[in-house]
């Protein structure tokens, strides 16, 4: 995954749209809300009533437009969808508002004492700077609002500089103050823009510690399946999927040393299947493996107790861990286990016992001493499998 470092310019003027409204909405209804009820104050007694009323709530409902607008667009997310859309409205929404105040200046100017008039002038210029803060996430948006707001008024009062003795003044510093204000308005912007792009790399970064920590449990999870996966194929016996030689001499390993500590017994019941080799002769060693899958299962049944473990100790020899199990006890498996093979009856027509594939045993049970190893039970429980084949096959030999 590549990740970005700095806020693509789509991506970053999505961002100033939505502080923009975030900000704006309420601010910007709020703020001019202020300026028409301070207008009808200073107004009231000097022009119609009715017609400063209508003035006053048409402008309000503009307002309340404007912001039902902004919360729209947050709401369904246009600002996302169409960036350039929700920008055109915004502009003109500003640009009507300013022109609505340079309007009024204009014509009330005649019309009310001149202190009245200054202190409307004081009204504008006061809202114009208050805006500043929630507007110029977008620069033009401000620039657009003082060029329909002060600049009108500013060339208003410069061309009627000799209707009243402070106009020519009035207009200069109007032009002075919205020069001020477009130079300062670009600092403003570019510290708010700033903040934007910091923010989102910071979110991104987030984002991106996130990502890698999830991708790294991901790598942790993988390795520790294969180091499983690995570790099964080491312990067991693929045809049977019995444990293997190795997993069974670990087995034995750790079975030897909780018995000593436990000072309980432990047994083991090695096999060997009759005439194994005569089977394979006469009906082919893929049918050979079938017997050994079958005689692996009935083994598993053949054990119930937890901790009991069946392995595949050689080609075709089998073994049984049985711990806690006391010679009757594990006679008594091994009794069962015969029965389980003798009523399975596997036809092998070359075996002189019955024509069925059958099983002798060797059986041990020991309370391990201090240097009992793991060979010397199994070559006990060999020395008894031995003595069974020798007695005739199909027997349980106990040593
Ligand atoms: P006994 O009754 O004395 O045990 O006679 P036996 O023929 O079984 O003699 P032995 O145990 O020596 O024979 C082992 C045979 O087991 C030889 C080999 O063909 C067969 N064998 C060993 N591993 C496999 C295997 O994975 N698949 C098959 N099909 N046969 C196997
Ligand atoms: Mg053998
Ligand atoms: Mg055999």
């Amino acid at each position: 995954m590549i990740y970005q470092r700095h806020i693509p310019g789509d991506e970053l003027f999505v961002a100033q749209l939505e502080a923009l409204m975030q900000n704006g909405r309420v601010a910007t209804m709020s703020v001019h809300l202020v300026g028409v009820v301070a207008t009808v104050i200073l107004f009231w007694q000097y022009l119609p009533l009715p017609v400063t009323l209508l003035w006053a709530a048409g402008f309000s409902i503009v307002l309340l437009l404007r912001s039902l607008q902004m919360s729209n667009a947050l709401v369904e997310r246009t600002y996302q969808s169409h960036p350039r859309r929700v920008y055109w409205q915004l502009l003109i929404g500003t640009a009507v508002t300013g022109m609505i105040w340079s309007a009024v200046y204009i014509y009330v100017a005649s019309k009310v004492p001149i202190t009245m008039q200054y202190m409307f002038l004081l009204v504008i210029v006061m809202i114009t700077a208050f805006s500043m803060g929630y507007s110029v996430f977008i620069r033009e948006y401000f620039i657009v609002y003082i060029f329909a707001s002060l600049w009108p008024m500013a060339w208003w009062s410069l061309v009627h500089y000799w209707d009243q003795s402070y106009n020519l003044l009035i207009g200069l510093l109007l032009l002075a103050f919205c020069a001020v204000l477009v130079s300062v308005s670009d600092r403003v912007y570019q510290s708010f823009r700033n903040m934007i792009s910091l923010n989102w790399e910071r979110e991104t970064m987030a984002q991106e510690l996130g990502d890698l920590t999830t991708s790294l449990r991901d790598r942790n999870r993988q390795l520790r399946d294969a180091r499983r996966q690995l570790t099964d194929l080491a312990n067991i016996d693929e045809l049977t999927g019995l444990g293997n030689r190795r997993l069974v001499n670990n087995v034995l390993r750790e079975e030897i040393n909780r018995a000593r500590r436990g000072n309980s017994s432990l047994a083991v019941i090695l096999l060997d299947v009759d005439y194994f080799k005569d089977y394979n002769d006469n009906y082919g060693h893929p049918a050979g493996d079938l017997v050994l899958k079958r005689l692996a299962d009935l083994m598993e049944s053949a054990t119930a107790r937890a901790g009991e473990v069946v392995g595949r100790y050689g080609g075709e020899e089998f073994i049984l861990v049985l711990p806690g199990a006391s010679i009757q006890s594990a006679l008594r498996t091994a009794e069962r286990l015969k029965e389980l093979v003798v009523a399975a009856g596997i036809p092998h027509e070359k075996s002189d016992i019955g024509g069925i594939i059958t099983v002798s045993q060797g059986v041990v049970s020991v309370i391990p001493d201090a240097d009992l190893a793991p060979a010397d039970l199994i070559k006990r429980a060999d020395k008894a499998l031995y003595q069974s084949k020798h007695s005739g096959r199909n027997t349980i030999t106990v040593n």
